[in-house]
């Protein structure tokens, strides 16, 4: 199938720092001891940007997404500088480029956001995470309780049309009823925010958190429970107008994410700074290579071949198995006749259902979306 997509383009820059380490976070992060440097760290990045940007001819710049870390606190002349020097790379239709800045609460302030939106940014995504303050010290957050809300408010009043907050379930050691939504959740949708990312807190072995589980100490939310958090979750956004599109996204109409869906979708992006991924394809279209950069700050910002910790070319075949199992994270879903014995499967389970010739995640699909995915790679790669 031909797609336009092939040409479309997003890049990621990551930027690295953040005032402190959350005990369950997995990225690649620096804690800020002190002023991170940045000038040092833009150089980096830009020279990065003409080395790898002059080989991507032809694409149309669709996103520009600063995450991190905490790109919050990075300078906001920076900031416009990299953006303006991003979409000077390739052709982009102004008023379709979407570009996101993941922000901490309390980096919110008026004049920052100024500049964020005079340098360009027009999407906010903010880590808000609850709006209990009991939620937010147990997952060891640095923002307090009125910081979220006040942010968006703050958002809202200085002109961003699109901002998203990020929701966190499961925080360990909370009691609270299953069966309800949050009041994050209903707080959420009262803030007036275009978009809500859910997700749930996963324990990741080399984390504070992923220690402490292993000597017992923490009282994580049983699986069960984490999953009637997440379906009364979904309800109650849904409910209020937002679509469900992808495991862990909700939009009200209209203010779907373009970045993350250029992923799910097997678009290319571009990722620059430390640890940042890219997935490209090859000219021809068929293959793809998937690389990352190093988590290391000296060999990145020294740039040059030691800046890339890992280059894996994908073959045709890969890239078809990647845009299925992606396109099952979604509610566009794939065509059954592409999924074959894993439709039946899904479907059988109530993790499917049947509109057309395609097939759609159920909510209970969306739960197990790693397991369709396993599903989905196991039957690609042939009979065992
Ligand atoms: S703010 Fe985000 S990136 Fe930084 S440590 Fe916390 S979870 Fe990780």
């Amino acid at each position: 199938m031909e797609r336009s997509l092939q040409r479309d383009l997003g890049v990621y820059i990551h930027f690295p720092w953040c005032r402190a380490l959350c005990p369950y976070c997995d990225f690649p992060v620096l804690v800020a001891r002190a002023e991170p440097p940045h000038r040092a760290y833009l150089d980096a990045v830009l020279g990065e940007l003409d080395q790898r940007g002059s080989e991507l001819a032809g694409r149309t710049l669709c996103s520009i997404y600063l995450g991190g870390g905490t790109p919050s606190l990075w300078d906001p002349a920076c900031i416009a500088e990299l953006i303006a020097r991003v979409a000077a790379h390739w052709h982009a239709d102004p008023s379709h480029l979407e570009i996101t800045l993941e922000t901490n609460p309390i980096d919110c302030s008026g004049p920052r956001m100024a500049a964020w939106r005079a340098g360009g940014v027009n999407r906010l995504s903010i880590g808000v995470q609850s709006w209990e303050a009991a939620d937010l010290a147990a997952l060891g957050r640095d923002h307090a309780m009125g910081d979220g809300p006040a942010a968006i408010e703050a958002a809202a009043g200085a002109g961003f049309a699109v901002i998203s907050a990020d929701l966190m379930l499961g925080a360990p050691g909370v009691s609270r009823d299953p069966h309800q939504a949050p009041s994050s959740v209903g707080a959420a949708i009262d803030s007036g925010v275009a978009h809500v990312s859910v997700y749930e807190l996963t324990i990741e072995p080399a984390t504070t958190f992923g220690k402490r589980v292993r000597a017992g100490t923490l009282p994580v939310l049983p699986d069960d429970d984490l999953a009637q958090l997440y379906e009364a979750t979904h309800h109650a956004l849904t409910a209020a107008g937002f679509e469900h599109y992808e495991v862990s996204s909700y939009a009200r109409p209209g203010r779907r994410a373009v970045h993350n869906s250029l992923y799910w979708q097997g678009a290319e992006y571009l990722g620059l700074g430390l640890g940042a991924a890219s997935y490209l394809r090859d000219p021809d279209g068929g293959g793809a290579v998937r690389q990352v950069n190093s988590r290391q700050l000296a060999r990145y910002l020294g740039g040059g071949a030691a800046r890339v910790a890992e280059r894996t070319p994908l073959t045709a075949h890969e890239v078809a198995t990647d845009e299925l199992w992606l396109a099952m994270r979604t509610s566009v879903g794939a065509p059954a006749a592409a999924l074959g014995a894993v439709a039946t499967w899904m479907v059988a389970a109530g993790l499917g259902e049947i509109a057309g010739d395609r097939v759609h995640p159920t909510l209970r699909g969306f739960l197990f979306a790693d397991q369709i995915a396993a599903r989905v790679v196991s039957m690609r790669a042939g009979p065992s």
